[in-house]
């Protein structure tokens, strides 16, 4: 596939620069449905700054890059002239606004127009930038979402709680998504509770349709192996989809393979089996290669038809138009003050272990090991383990935000700073949860097999082999009582407190568990 061409001989009449970015990968995407072709060039970018303002796992990298170049050939193919800029291009400048203005001064652009970017930081760059070329910058609604920046706002107005249901219950009315006329299907708004059962490992794992990498993917890896030979992250065996056929694919195979007891196992974790009946098409929704309305309407089909309970249906759809779009909201309300909360005043230094995998807790070296493997590890994985662990031990929620940032496949700056600052580690003090999602090994026990290979004893509290998840939530509780003991919520979780005889010793096991922590002896 040749990925280079020459624009120059088309561009010399062109005045319209549409810079697109990786999480932008869309045909109908706004600056380019209100764009003319035969003035219009269309830049793409790999540059440094992006590549490494956290550090990315290489998946994330091979899976961005080479679905831009992809996206780059089908624009040129369907006749737009596209400037691609790779990451080892001798002239790249690293930056996106300096690849902007270096692009703009090779030809005779007259106007920059722009999707919205999905990052604060990139979308004051963009805001920036008309000034320093001394041109118009026109930034356009992205449309992808359902809800506008200001629609959002508007909904938040005056609410004493921004409570994600109460929002999602708008989203299906607005879209018509499982109702019934003016009501819920099947009479209720939200499945959640049928939607919390472990999973055997004797079940059938339906496995996500993968793709064998071609020629741009295959240089891809080869650049990003040469390029980051020590960052975090596996490509060997990548078969992530880097084009929206194959996207669309993936997500008919998960439609007819998983979709059906995605809803009963959705909560549940067991060992060697990354992705139990989760879609995996996250990656491809947040980079454009999915359009999220329509595969809330191919499951929504799938339940019309029979294929799948409406438990599975509705906790899928809710993902998407309900949480998707939430915690889109939310970043762009509360940016950029909102990255610097820190409620529970935690700062602690982020263990090496969430790099390495190199402790004897099954639980987290589990969800590390997987993934590094695969740039992935389902919402609850993040959530109750490598999140409920940062929470319990303190560890500043600015550097668990650039892990989960890094790691993930799916993970750009809207998605991760709400589900990191707000939902994982309460840092934001309430604006997302309304509690903090702190667990003993009780909870991980429930949902998971890790305790059963553990070197950890789940059911003890203070012994040497006592689960560090243990002392730590009793220990976490009692260090936040006075931010945390008045929350309605909380009540029950002080009283269980109070009424402990043995919360010296576990405060001391907590301490030795900290301190091993920095140690790496734990
Ligand atoms: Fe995790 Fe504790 Fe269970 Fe071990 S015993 S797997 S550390 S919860």
């Amino acid at each position: 596939m040749r990925i280079r061409a020459t624009v120059s001989s088309v561009v010399q009449s062109m005045t319209v620069l549409v810079p697109i970015f990786a999480d932008q990968l869309s045909r109908r995407l706004s600056s380019l449905m209100n764009a003319k072709k035969e003035v219009t060039l269309v830049l793409m970018m790999e540059v440094e700054d992006e590549a490494s303002n956290v550090w990315h796992h290489r998946r994330k990298l091979v899976f961005l890059f080479s679905a831009m170049r992809h996206f780059a050939q089908e624009l040129r193919e369907a006749g737009w002239a596209v400037e691609y800029v790779r990451l080892n291009d001798k002239a790249n400048t690293v930056s996106f606004s300096g690849e902007i203005k270096r692009l703009a001064g090779m030809h005779d652009v007259e106007r920059v127009q722009v999707t919205e970017p999905g990052d604060w930081r990139v979308d004051q760059a963009m805001r920036g930038i008309g000034e320093e070329l001394g041109i118009p910058v026109r930034i356009m609604t992205d449309d992808r979402f359902l809800t506008t920046k200001a629609e959002f706002r508007e909904w938040a107005q005056g609410r004493k709680q921004l409570r994600m249901e109460y929002f999602y219950r708008e989203k299906r009315r607005q879209t018509g998504l499982l109702m019934d006329g003016d009501n819920p299907q099947g009479g209720e708004w939200n499945y959640d509770s049928e939607n919390r059962k472990p999973a055997k490992g004797d079940l059938f794992m339906p496995q996500p349709l993968g793709f064998e990498p071609d020629a741009v993917t295959s240089d891809v890896i080869e650049m990003v192996l040469e390029r980051f030979p020590d960052r975090f992250g596996e490509v060997s065996d990548f078969r992530m989809a880097v084009t929206s056929t194959d996207a669309g694919k993936a997500a008919g195979h998960f439609m007819s393979c998983a979709l059906e007891s995605f809803g009963d196992y959705q909560d549940a974790m067991l060992e060697g089996e990354a992705f139990l009946y989760h879609s995996i098409l996250a990656p491809y929704m947040n980079a454009g290669l999915l359009d999220p309305l329509e595969l809330c309407r191919m499951a929504e089909t799938a339940y019309r038809e029979k294929r799948a309970p409406l438990n599975a249906v509705e906790g899928f759809i809710r993902q998407i138009i309900g949480w998707r779009e939430y915690v889109r909201g939310i970043y762009w309300l509360k940016m950029p003050d909102y990255l610097d909360g820190n409620f529970l005043d935690a700062r602690r230094p982020l263990p090496e272990f969430y790099w390495t995998g190199a402790t004897r807790m099954n639980c987290v070296s589990q969800v590390v090991g997987q993934t590094r493997k695969h740039a992935y590890s389902h919402h609850i994985q993040r959530l109750m383990i490598t999140g409920n662990f940062a929470l319990l031990a303190g560890i500043r929620p600015q550097e668990v935000h650039e892990w989960y940032l890094a790691v993930y496949a799916d993970a750009f700056d809207w998605v991760e700073v709400p589900n990191t600052i707000g939902m994982a580690l309460f840092a934001d003090g309430g604006v997302m949860a309304s509690k903090p999602y702190a667990a003993s090994a009780s909870y991980i026990n429930r949902m998971s097999d890790f305790c059963g290979a553990c070197h950890y004893d789940h059911g003890a509290r203070t012994s040497d082999t006592a689960c560090p998840f243990n002392a730590l939530y009793w220990d976490f509780l009692a260090r936040n009582r006075e931010k945390l003991e008045n929350n309605p919520r909380m009540k029950m979780m002080y009283r269980n407190l109070d009424r402990m005889d043995d919360l010296d010793a576990i405060r001391s096991r907590a301490v030795y568990v900290l301190d091993g922590m920095s140690r790496g002896v734990i």
